[in-house]
């Protein structure tokens, strides 16, 4: 495949887990829309493949379970086979069970891990050795404010987007310390329209997003996500590591209760 030689994140090439809907895919257009070869990956082999239909050029698909360590490592051996270089990692995917602590069944709360704080884990491991050898890779963990404070129903979201939270920092420097020119960040985006959100907020699917700047609005788009991804992707971000953005227009600074 041709890389482009134009852009923020002009030839690199990226990888974007659960990108076949919502906020991965706006990662994936945009990483693409400057410049990136990207792998549009997802559980599901068709909405990978749509998006990367609707990107074009630049863009492959790919079937990936992040939660399956055995196609990580048929993920690995692919790009050995293909470009035998990665440059960004965006750790996407995620799944939403709702539950308090005491009716959502160990089986539950076990998923949500195996998802979303195994999948990071899986992802970071299998491709840090790409991400190394490129001599600047970044990795985009997205985590939630669901991390940071207390919402009803997500125990165990909370304890997932938790754990993405602190490994993203973990790995980050233990990256600096042993020299190796990788930078993980982490974004934690409050309520953004997706088919997600929808599914535990039915209201948001009537509500238009207002796309002017400074949208007065508590529910964002998917493209706010993918505008900070592609910061963190791109050189312009080389002095940042270790950081975590919460993406949420000033949501979780607001008192719980409205004065
Ligand atoms: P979405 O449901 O629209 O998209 C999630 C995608 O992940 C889907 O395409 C799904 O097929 C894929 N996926 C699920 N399990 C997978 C697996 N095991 N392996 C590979 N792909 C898998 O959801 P979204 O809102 O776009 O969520 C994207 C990320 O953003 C998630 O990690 C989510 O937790 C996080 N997030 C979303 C919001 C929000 O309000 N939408 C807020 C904070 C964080």
């Amino acid at each position: 495949m041709t890389r482009k030689t134009e852009g923020r994140v002009a030839g690199k090439i990226a990888l974007v887990t659960g990108a076949g809907s919502g906020i991965g895919a706006a990662i994936a257009e945009n990483l693409a829309a400057h410049g990136a070869t990207v792998i549009v990956t997802d559980r599901s082999q068709e909405a990978a493949e749509a998006v990367a239909q609707r990107i074009g050029e630049g863009a492959s698909a790919r079937q990936l379970d992040v939660a399956d360590e055995a196609q990580w490592q048929a993920m690995s051996a692919l790009i050995e086979r293909c470009e035998a270089r990665l440059d960004i990692l965006v750790n996407n995917a995620g799944i939403l069970i709702l539950g308090d602590v005491e009716d959502t069944s160990l089986a539950d709360f076990r998923k949500l891990q195996a998802v979303m704080s195994e999948g990071v884990f899986l992802g970071c491991k299998h491709m840090m050795p790409w991400l190394r050898a490129s001599g600047a890779g970044s990795i985009i963990n997205i985590s939630s404010t669901a991390a940071l404070r207390g919402y009803r129903g997500f125990v165990g979201y909370s304890a997932a987007k938790g754990a993405v939270r602190a490994m993203t920092m973990a790995m980050a420097i233990t990256a600096q310390d042993r020299g190796d020119p990788v930078r993980v960040n982490a974004i934690m985006p409050g309520d953004i329209e997706t088919p997600m959100q929808q599914a535990y907020d039915g209201r948001s699917a009537s509500r238009d997003i207002p796309r002017g700047i400074l949208p007065k609005c508590s529910v964002g788009a998917p493209e706010d996500i993918a505008a900070m991804a592609l910061f963190l992707a791109s050189d312009e971000a080389r002095f940042i590591t270790a950081a975590e953005f919460v993406v949420d227009n000033g949501e979780i600074m607001r008192p719980a209760f409205p004065q």
